[in-house]
Protein backbone atom coordinates (compact mmCIF):
# COMPACT_ATOMS: atom_id res chain seq x y z
CA UNK A 1 0.00 0.00 0.00
CA UNK A 2 3.07 2.15 -0.24
CA UNK A 3 6.19 2.12 -1.60
CA UNK A 4 9.91 3.76 -1.30
CA UNK A 5 10.86 6.13 -3.98
CA UNK A 6 14.69 6.11 -5.56
CA UNK A 7 15.72 9.58 -6.93
CA UNK A 8 19.13 10.01 -8.17
CA UNK A 9 21.61 11.73 -5.19
CA UNK A 10 22.92 15.03 -5.70
CA UNK A 11 25.64 17.50 -3.79
CA UNK A 12 24.83 20.16 -1.97
CA UNK A 13 28.04 21.62 -2.90
CA UNK A 14 26.42 21.89 -6.33
CA UNK A 15 23.93 24.57 -5.02
CA UNK A 16 26.51 26.75 -3.17
CA UNK A 17 27.30 29.02 -6.21
CA UNK A 18 23.86 29.80 -6.77
CA UNK A 19 22.79 30.93 -3.07
CA UNK A 20 23.60 33.87 -1.03
CA UNK A 21 26.31 32.57 1.09
CA UNK A 22 25.11 33.10 4.51
CA UNK A 23 21.79 30.66 3.44
CA UNK A 24 24.11 28.06 2.21
CA UNK A 25 25.83 27.82 5.58
CA UNK A 26 23.17 27.92 7.89
CA UNK A 27 21.91 25.29 5.84
CA UNK A 28 24.54 23.10 6.32
CA UNK A 29 24.99 23.94 9.99
CA UNK A 30 21.71 22.99 10.67
CA UNK A 31 21.64 19.69 8.61
CA UNK A 32 25.50 19.16 10.53
CA UNK A 33 23.32 18.80 13.79
CA UNK A 34 20.36 16.93 12.47
CA UNK A 35 22.27 14.04 10.89
CA UNK A 36 21.19 11.79 14.21
CA UNK A 37 17.47 11.78 12.96
CA UNK A 38 15.89 9.75 10.12
CA UNK A 39 13.36 12.06 8.18
CA UNK A 40 10.33 11.02 5.87
CA UNK A 41 8.45 12.31 3.35
CA UNK A 42 5.18 11.04 2.38
CA UNK A 43 2.95 12.15 -0.67
CA UNK A 44 0.34 10.17 -2.71
CA UNK A 45 1.60 10.60 -6.50
CA UNK A 46 5.44 9.72 -7.64
CA UNK A 47 5.26 12.18 -10.53
CA UNK A 48 3.29 14.60 -11.93
CA UNK A 49 2.15 17.95 -9.69
CA UNK A 50 4.30 20.96 -7.73
CA UNK A 51 4.86 18.13 -4.64
CA UNK A 52 5.81 15.14 -6.60
CA UNK A 53 8.21 18.31 -8.60
CA UNK A 54 9.43 19.59 -4.91
CA UNK A 55 10.12 16.37 -3.29
CA UNK A 56 12.16 14.29 -6.12
CA UNK A 57 14.68 16.98 -5.17
CA UNK A 58 14.21 17.71 -1.44
CA UNK A 59 14.73 13.79 -0.29
CA UNK A 60 18.47 13.51 -2.34
CA UNK A 61 19.18 17.41 -0.83
CA UNK A 62 18.34 16.02 2.62
CA UNK A 63 20.06 12.84 1.98
CA UNK A 64 23.67 15.18 0.78
CA UNK A 65 22.85 17.19 3.55
CA UNK A 66 23.66 13.97 5.81
CA UNK A 67 20.22 13.69 7.09
CA UNK A 68 18.86 9.96 6.40
CA UNK A 69 16.09 11.29 4.37
CA UNK A 70 12.98 8.81 2.70
CA UNK A 71 10.56 8.99 0.15
CA UNK A 72 7.54 7.11 0.47
CA UNK A 73 4.47 7.32 -1.64
CA UNK A 74 1.18 5.93 -0.82
CA UNK A 75 -0.29 3.34 -3.14
CA UNK A 76 -4.39 3.10 -2.15
CA UNK A 77 -6.31 -0.04 -2.92
CA UNK A 78 -9.47 1.66 -3.47
CA UNK A 79 -10.22 2.54 -7.17
CA UNK A 80 -12.12 5.81 -6.13
CA UNK A 81 -9.56 6.91 -3.51
CA UNK A 82 -8.03 9.47 -5.59
CA UNK A 83 -12.21 10.49 -7.11
CA UNK A 84 -12.60 11.39 -3.83
CA UNK A 85 -9.26 13.18 -3.28
CA UNK A 86 -9.42 14.97 -5.79
CA UNK A 87 -13.34 16.21 -4.84
CA UNK A 88 -11.16 17.31 -1.44
CA UNK A 89 -8.85 19.47 -3.36
CA UNK A 90 -11.41 20.98 -5.22
CA UNK A 91 -13.82 21.97 -2.43
CA UNK A 92 -11.10 22.97 -0.41
CA UNK A 93 -10.27 25.17 -2.90
CA UNK A 94 -13.67 26.65 -3.08
CA UNK A 95 -16.04 24.32 -5.02
CA UNK A 96 -19.46 23.96 -4.33
CA UNK A 97 -20.69 20.54 -3.16
CA UNK A 98 -20.14 18.38 0.27
CA UNK A 99 -18.35 15.12 1.07
CA UNK A 100 -21.04 12.46 1.13
CA UNK A 101 -20.65 9.75 3.94
CA UNK A 102 -20.09 7.20 1.40
CA UNK A 103 -16.80 9.52 -0.46
CA UNK A 104 -15.61 10.07 4.27
CA UNK A 105 -15.45 6.14 4.13
CA UNK A 106 -13.64 5.72 1.57
CA UNK A 107 -10.93 8.44 2.23
CA UNK A 108 -10.44 7.44 5.71
CA UNK A 109 -10.54 3.19 5.36
CA UNK A 110 -8.17 3.71 2.28
CA UNK A 111 -5.87 5.68 4.54
CA UNK A 112 -6.96 2.85 7.49
CA UNK A 113 -5.12 0.20 5.58
CA UNK A 114 -2.14 2.29 4.49
CA UNK A 115 -1.46 2.82 7.93
CA UNK A 116 -1.92 -0.73 8.86
CA UNK A 117 0.58 -1.53 6.17
CA UNK A 118 3.35 1.03 7.37
CA UNK A 119 2.96 -0.53 10.80
CA UNK A 120 2.92 -3.83 9.58
CA UNK A 121 6.17 -3.18 7.65
CA UNK A 122 7.81 -1.43 10.76
CA UNK A 123 8.09 1.80 9.02
CA UNK A 124 9.72 4.48 11.65
CA UNK A 125 11.49 7.38 11.19
CA UNK A 126 12.31 10.74 13.57
CA UNK A 127 10.66 13.30 11.75
CA UNK A 128 7.16 13.15 8.95
CA UNK A 129 6.85 15.66 6.44
CA UNK A 130 3.55 14.56 5.03
CA UNK A 131 2.18 16.48 2.49
CA UNK A 132 -1.42 17.34 1.29
CA UNK A 133 -5.08 16.43 2.23
CA UNK A 134 -4.66 13.37 0.53
CA UNK A 135 -2.73 12.05 3.66
CA UNK A 136 -4.10 13.94 6.33
CA UNK A 137 -5.73 11.69 8.49
CA UNK A 138 -2.13 9.57 8.51
CA UNK A 139 -1.33 11.19 11.89
CA UNK A 140 -4.13 9.78 13.57
CA UNK A 141 -4.64 6.25 12.18
CA UNK A 142 -1.22 5.58 12.20
CA UNK A 143 -1.01 6.54 14.65
CA UNK A 144 1.78 8.86 15.57
CA UNK A 145 4.74 7.67 18.81
CA UNK A 146 5.65 8.84 21.28
CA UNK A 147 8.88 10.82 20.68
CA UNK A 148 8.55 11.51 16.94
CA UNK A 149 7.81 14.54 15.03
CA UNK A 150 4.57 14.84 12.59
CA UNK A 151 4.42 17.77 10.50
CA UNK A 152 1.64 18.40 8.09
CA UNK A 153 2.48 20.73 4.72
CA UNK A 154 -0.54 22.40 2.92
CA UNK A 155 0.14 22.86 -0.44
CA UNK A 156 -2.98 24.23 -1.78
CA UNK A 157 -4.86 27.80 -2.25
CA UNK A 158 -7.10 27.91 0.98
CA UNK A 159 -8.34 31.39 0.43
CA UNK A 160 -11.95 30.52 -0.13
CA UNK A 161 -12.84 27.20 1.01
CA UNK A 162 -15.64 24.99 0.98
CA UNK A 163 -16.91 25.50 4.63
CA UNK A 164 -18.36 21.94 4.97
CA UNK A 165 -15.26 20.18 3.75
CA UNK A 166 -12.97 22.69 5.92
CA UNK A 167 -15.36 21.49 9.70
CA UNK A 168 -14.83 17.82 8.52
CA UNK A 169 -11.48 17.40 7.68
CA UNK A 170 -9.49 20.58 9.32
CA UNK A 171 -9.48 18.91 13.01
CA UNK A 172 -7.64 16.24 11.48
CA UNK A 173 -4.22 18.67 11.64
CA UNK A 174 -4.55 18.86 15.42
CA UNK A 175 -3.03 15.05 15.54
CA UNK A 176 0.29 17.05 14.03
CA UNK A 177 3.30 18.86 16.25
CA UNK A 178 3.17 21.58 13.43
CA UNK A 179 1.58 22.50 10.17
CA UNK A 180 3.26 24.55 7.21
CA UNK A 181 1.01 26.75 4.73
CA UNK A 182 2.58 28.47 1.83
CA UNK A 183 1.42 31.96 2.71
CA UNK A 184 -0.55 33.14 6.12
CA UNK A 185 -3.78 34.27 3.73
CA UNK A 186 -4.22 30.45 3.62
CA UNK A 187 -4.48 29.61 7.22
CA UNK A 188 -8.21 28.73 8.09
CA UNK A 189 -9.22 30.70 11.05
CA UNK A 190 -8.61 29.39 14.47
CA UNK A 191 -5.54 27.07 13.41
CA UNK A 192 -2.57 28.41 14.53
CA UNK A 193 -4.43 28.72 17.97
CA UNK A 194 -3.83 24.89 18.56
CA UNK A 195 -0.98 23.75 16.17
CA UNK A 196 1.93 26.40 15.56
CA UNK A 197 1.99 27.01 11.46
CA UNK A 198 5.16 27.68 9.48
CA UNK A 199 4.63 30.28 6.51
CA UNK A 200 6.87 28.62 3.56
CA UNK A 201 6.45 29.03 -0.25
CA UNK A 202 7.26 26.52 -2.21
CA UNK A 203 10.59 26.40 -4.17
CA UNK A 204 12.06 24.80 -7.24
CA UNK A 205 15.47 23.15 -8.03
CA UNK A 206 17.68 24.72 -10.17
CA UNK A 207 19.54 21.83 -10.41
CA UNK A 208 17.62 19.89 -12.62
CA UNK A 209 17.17 18.82 -16.08
CA UNK A 210 13.89 20.71 -16.42
CA UNK A 211 15.90 24.25 -14.69
CA UNK A 212 19.70 24.16 -15.75
CA UNK A 213 20.06 26.63 -18.84
CA UNK A 214 19.39 25.11 -21.88
CA UNK A 215 21.10 26.58 -24.83
CA UNK A 216 18.56 28.08 -27.07
CA UNK A 217 19.93 26.18 -30.83
CA UNK A 218 19.18 23.21 -28.51
CA UNK A 219 15.71 24.14 -27.24
CA UNK A 220 14.22 25.66 -30.79
CA UNK A 221 15.79 22.14 -32.44
CA UNK A 222 13.25 20.51 -29.24
CA UNK A 223 10.07 22.87 -29.98
CA UNK A 224 10.41 22.78 -33.82
CA UNK A 225 10.20 18.57 -33.79
CA UNK A 226 7.04 19.27 -31.42
CA UNK A 227 5.43 21.64 -34.12
CA UNK A 228 5.77 24.65 -34.07
CA UNK A 229 7.52 27.63 -36.05
CA UNK A 230 10.44 28.76 -33.84
CA UNK A 231 10.45 31.50 -36.63
CA UNK A 232 7.18 33.26 -35.57
CA UNK A 233 6.60 34.13 -31.29
CA UNK A 234 5.38 31.34 -28.90
CA UNK A 235 3.43 32.18 -25.89
CA UNK A 236 3.12 29.11 -23.64
CA UNK A 237 1.23 27.84 -20.37
CA UNK A 238 2.64 24.55 -18.96
CA UNK A 239 -0.01 23.37 -16.64
CA UNK A 240 -2.00 20.17 -15.72
CA UNK A 241 -5.40 20.30 -17.52
CA UNK A 242 -7.33 21.05 -14.77
CA UNK A 243 -10.08 23.24 -13.86
CA UNK A 244 -8.38 26.04 -11.89
CA UNK A 245 -5.60 26.94 -14.62
CA UNK A 246 -8.29 28.45 -16.52
CA UNK A 247 -6.68 27.17 -19.90
CA UNK A 248 -9.85 28.29 -21.37
CA UNK A 249 -8.92 32.25 -20.54
CA UNK A 250 -5.44 31.54 -22.00
CA UNK A 251 -6.98 30.78 -25.28
CA UNK A 252 -9.41 33.71 -25.20
CA UNK A 253 -6.21 36.02 -24.04
CA UNK A 254 -4.24 34.16 -27.35
CA UNK A 255 -6.82 35.07 -29.33
CA UNK A 256 -7.07 38.28 -28.55
CA UNK A 257 -3.43 39.06 -28.81
CA UNK A 258 -2.72 37.93 -31.83
CA UNK A 259 -5.46 40.18 -33.67
CA UNK A 260 -2.14 42.68 -32.32
CA UNK A 261 0.40 40.48 -33.06
CA UNK A 262 -0.06 38.38 -36.22
CA UNK A 263 1.86 35.12 -36.11
CA UNK A 264 1.43 34.66 -32.77
CA UNK A 265 1.54 30.76 -31.55
CA UNK A 266 0.12 29.42 -28.28
CA UNK A 267 0.99 26.11 -26.66
CA UNK A 268 -0.40 24.31 -23.75
CA UNK A 269 1.82 21.61 -22.44
CA UNK A 270 -0.09 19.48 -20.01
CA UNK A 271 2.29 16.64 -20.00
CA UNK A 272 2.43 15.86 -16.29
CA UNK A 273 -1.12 14.94 -15.47
CA UNK A 274 -0.46 13.23 -11.75
CA UNK A 275 -2.01 10.01 -10.81
CA UNK A 276 -3.96 11.80 -8.27
CA UNK A 277 -5.64 14.03 -10.88
CA UNK A 278 -8.20 11.75 -12.89
CA UNK A 279 -9.81 14.82 -13.86
CA UNK A 280 -7.15 15.92 -16.32
CA UNK A 281 -8.73 14.03 -19.57
CA UNK A 282 -11.67 15.71 -19.71
CA UNK A 283 -10.88 18.75 -19.27
CA UNK A 284 -8.56 18.63 -21.91
CA UNK A 285 -11.06 17.57 -24.37
CA UNK A 286 -13.04 20.68 -23.81
CA UNK A 287 -10.21 22.57 -23.92
CA UNK A 288 -9.32 20.75 -27.27
CA UNK A 289 -13.29 21.90 -28.36
CA UNK A 290 -12.29 25.20 -26.96
CA UNK A 291 -8.97 25.52 -29.28
CA UNK A 292 -11.67 24.01 -32.39
CA UNK A 293 -8.30 23.19 -34.63
CA UNK A 294 -6.74 26.02 -34.82
CA UNK A 295 -3.13 25.44 -36.47
CA UNK A 296 -1.59 27.98 -34.01
CA UNK A 297 -2.66 26.35 -30.97
CA UNK A 298 -0.74 23.47 -30.10
CA UNK A 299 -2.00 21.09 -27.30
CA UNK A 300 0.33 18.59 -25.72
CA UNK A 301 -1.20 15.99 -23.03
CA UNK A 302 0.12 12.80 -24.06
CA UNK A 303 4.38 12.45 -22.87
CA UNK A 304 4.75 9.60 -25.44
CA UNK A 305 4.51 11.93 -28.17
CA UNK A 306 7.24 13.97 -27.09
CA UNK A 307 10.61 14.27 -29.07
CA UNK A 308 12.16 13.99 -25.56
CA UNK A 309 11.48 13.72 -21.64
CA UNK A 310 9.04 15.52 -20.22
CA UNK A 311 11.48 18.02 -18.21
CA UNK A 312 13.59 18.72 -21.04
CA UNK A 313 10.36 19.47 -23.23
CA UNK A 314 9.42 22.04 -20.39
CA UNK A 315 12.62 23.68 -20.84
CA UNK A 316 12.45 24.00 -24.31
CA UNK A 317 9.33 25.40 -24.16
CA UNK A 318 9.60 27.43 -21.32
CA UNK A 319 13.27 28.93 -23.17
CA UNK A 320 11.67 29.92 -26.92
CA UNK A 321 8.83 30.98 -25.69
CA UNK A 322 8.41 35.04 -25.64
CA UNK A 323 5.79 34.80 -22.87
CA UNK A 324 4.79 32.39 -20.46
CA UNK A 325 1.07 32.46 -18.82
CA UNK A 326 0.00 30.71 -15.66
CA UNK A 327 -3.67 32.01 -16.28
CA UNK A 328 -4.52 30.50 -12.79
CA UNK A 329 -8.15 31.22 -10.47
CA UNK A 330 -6.54 29.53 -7.48
CA UNK A 331 -2.93 28.49 -7.04
CA UNK A 332 -1.62 27.28 -3.64
CA UNK A 333 1.97 28.41 -5.46
CA UNK A 334 2.83 28.00 -8.75
CA UNK A 335 5.99 26.44 -9.58
CA UNK A 336 5.52 26.51 -13.46
CA UNK A 337 6.00 30.47 -12.37
CA UNK A 338 9.22 30.28 -10.89
CA UNK A 339 10.45 27.57 -13.27
CA UNK A 340 9.52 30.50 -15.48
CA UNK A 341 10.73 33.17 -14.03
CA UNK A 342 14.37 31.37 -13.34
CA UNK A 343 14.68 31.06 -16.59
CA UNK A 344 14.44 35.03 -17.01
CA UNK A 345 11.13 35.09 -18.91
CA UNK A 346 8.15 37.26 -18.37
CA UNK A 347 5.16 35.38 -16.88
CA UNK A 348 1.73 36.60 -17.02
CA UNK A 349 0.02 34.97 -13.84
CA UNK A 350 -3.45 35.23 -12.27
CA UNK A 351 -3.74 37.20 -9.66
CA UNK A 352 -4.59 34.53 -7.24
CA UNK A 353 -3.40 32.63 -3.97
CA UNK A 354 0.83 32.04 -4.01
CA UNK A 355 0.89 33.75 -7.60
CA UNK A 356 0.97 37.27 -6.05
CA UNK A 357 3.56 36.32 -3.46
CA UNK A 358 6.06 35.21 -6.64
CA UNK A 359 5.10 38.13 -9.22
CA UNK A 360 5.67 41.82 -7.75
CA UNK A 361 3.25 43.34 -10.47
CA UNK A 362 4.95 45.35 -13.30
CA UNK A 363 8.27 44.56 -11.78
CA UNK A 364 9.06 40.87 -11.92
CA UNK A 365 6.04 39.96 -14.28
CA UNK A 366 2.30 40.87 -14.43
CA UNK A 367 -1.02 39.60 -12.33
CA UNK A 368 -4.22 39.85 -14.47
CA UNK A 369 -7.93 39.21 -13.68
CA UNK A 370 -9.15 38.69 -17.33
CA UNK A 371 -8.32 37.16 -20.63
CA UNK A 372 -8.19 41.12 -21.66
CA UNK A 373 -5.95 42.48 -19.03
CA UNK A 374 -4.21 38.94 -19.76
CA UNK A 375 -4.28 39.64 -24.04
CA UNK A 376 -2.87 43.76 -22.99
CA UNK A 377 0.39 42.83 -20.64
CA UNK A 378 0.75 39.91 -23.29
CA UNK A 379 0.61 42.48 -26.54
CA UNK A 380 3.00 44.51 -24.28
CA UNK A 381 5.77 42.52 -23.91
CA UNK A 382 5.32 40.97 -27.42
CA UNK A 383 6.20 44.45 -28.79
CA UNK A 384 8.30 45.75 -26.31
CA UNK A 385 12.01 44.02 -25.81
CA UNK A 386 13.28 46.69 -23.16
CA UNK A 387 10.73 45.75 -20.87
CA UNK A 388 10.51 42.05 -21.67
CA UNK A 389 14.40 41.31 -20.77
CA UNK A 390 13.67 44.14 -17.95
CA UNK A 391 11.06 42.18 -16.34
CA UNK A 392 12.78 38.71 -17.12
CA UNK A 393 16.09 39.99 -15.28
CA UNK A 394 14.10 41.04 -12.49
CA UNK A 395 12.01 37.85 -12.22
CA UNK A 396 15.38 35.93 -12.54
CA UNK A 397 17.08 37.92 -9.64
CA UNK A 398 13.98 37.34 -7.22
CA UNK A 399 13.66 33.87 -7.93
CA UNK A 400 17.28 33.31 -6.50
CA UNK A 401 16.78 35.20 -3.64
CA UNK A 402 13.61 33.75 -2.52
CA UNK A 403 12.75 30.67 -4.15
CA UNK A 404 15.51 28.12 -4.58
CA UNK A 405 14.80 24.74 -2.86
CA UNK A 406 18.31 25.04 -0.29
CA UNK A 407 16.34 27.80 1.20
CA UNK A 408 12.53 25.94 1.61
CA UNK A 409 14.55 23.01 3.04
CA UNK A 410 16.27 25.32 5.36
CA UNK A 411 12.75 26.26 6.27
CA UNK A 412 11.59 22.58 7.43
CA UNK A 413 14.73 21.44 8.77
CA UNK A 414 14.67 24.70 10.85
CA UNK A 415 10.88 23.58 11.73
CA UNK A 416 11.47 20.19 12.55
CA UNK A 417 14.84 20.92 14.50
CA UNK A 418 13.04 22.93 16.95
CA UNK A 419 10.57 20.46 17.63
CA UNK A 420 12.74 17.57 17.78
CA UNK A 421 15.05 19.58 20.19
CA UNK A 422 12.00 20.39 22.70
CA UNK A 423 11.35 16.82 22.97
CA UNK A 424 14.76 14.96 23.02
CA UNK A 425 18.34 16.02 24.66
CA UNK A 426 20.43 18.24 22.88
CA UNK A 427 22.38 16.98 20.80
CA UNK A 428 26.06 17.73 21.42
CA UNK A 429 27.41 20.91 20.50
CA UNK A 430 24.15 22.43 20.37
N1 LIG B 1 4.76 20.05 -15.39
C1 LIG B 1 5.47 19.23 -16.24
N2 LIG B 1 4.98 19.00 -17.48
C2 LIG B 1 3.82 19.53 -17.91
C3 LIG B 1 3.08 20.36 -17.02
C4 LIG B 1 3.59 20.60 -15.76
O1 LIG B 1 6.54 18.73 -15.90
O2 LIG B 1 3.46 19.29 -19.05
C5 LIG B 1 5.36 20.34 -14.09
C6 LIG B 1 5.73 21.81 -13.98
O3 LIG B 1 6.95 22.06 -14.67
C7 LIG B 1 5.80 22.01 -12.48
C8 LIG B 1 4.74 21.05 -11.97
O4 LIG B 1 4.48 20.12 -13.03
O5 LIG B 1 7.08 21.62 -11.99
C9 LIG B 1 3.45 21.78 -11.66
O6 LIG B 1 3.55 22.43 -10.45
P1 LIG B 1 2.64 23.68 -10.09
O7 LIG B 1 2.96 24.07 -8.69
O8 LIG B 1 2.82 24.74 -11.12
O9 LIG B 1 1.15 23.15 -10.23
P2 LIG B 1 0.37 21.87 -9.64
O10 LIG B 1 0.34 20.88 -10.77
O11 LIG B 1 1.12 21.39 -8.44
O12 LIG B 1 -0.99 22.39 -9.33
Amino acid sequence: MFSRLDHPPVAFEDYRPLLDPKLADELATVAGKMRHLRVLHLNSTATGGGVAEILQSMVPLGNSLGIETERIVINPDAAEFFDVTKKIHNLLQGSEGELSSAELDIYFSCIQRVADDMRAKGLAADVWFVHDPQLLPLARLLPKKEGETWIWICHIDLTTPNKSVLDALMPLTQDYDQLIFSQSAYVPKGLGDKVPVLIAPPAIDPLTIKNIPMDLPQARKIVAAMGIDTARPLVTQVSRFDLWKDPWGVIDAFRIARESVPGLQLALLGLSQATDDPEGAEVFKTVADHAAGDPDIHLYFDPAEMPVSVDEVVNAVQMVSAVLMQKSTREGFGLTVTEGMWKAKPVIGGDAGGIRVQINDGVTGFLVSSAEQCAQRLVELLQDDTLTARIGDAAKESVRKRFLLPRLALDYLNVARALVNGRIPAVSGD
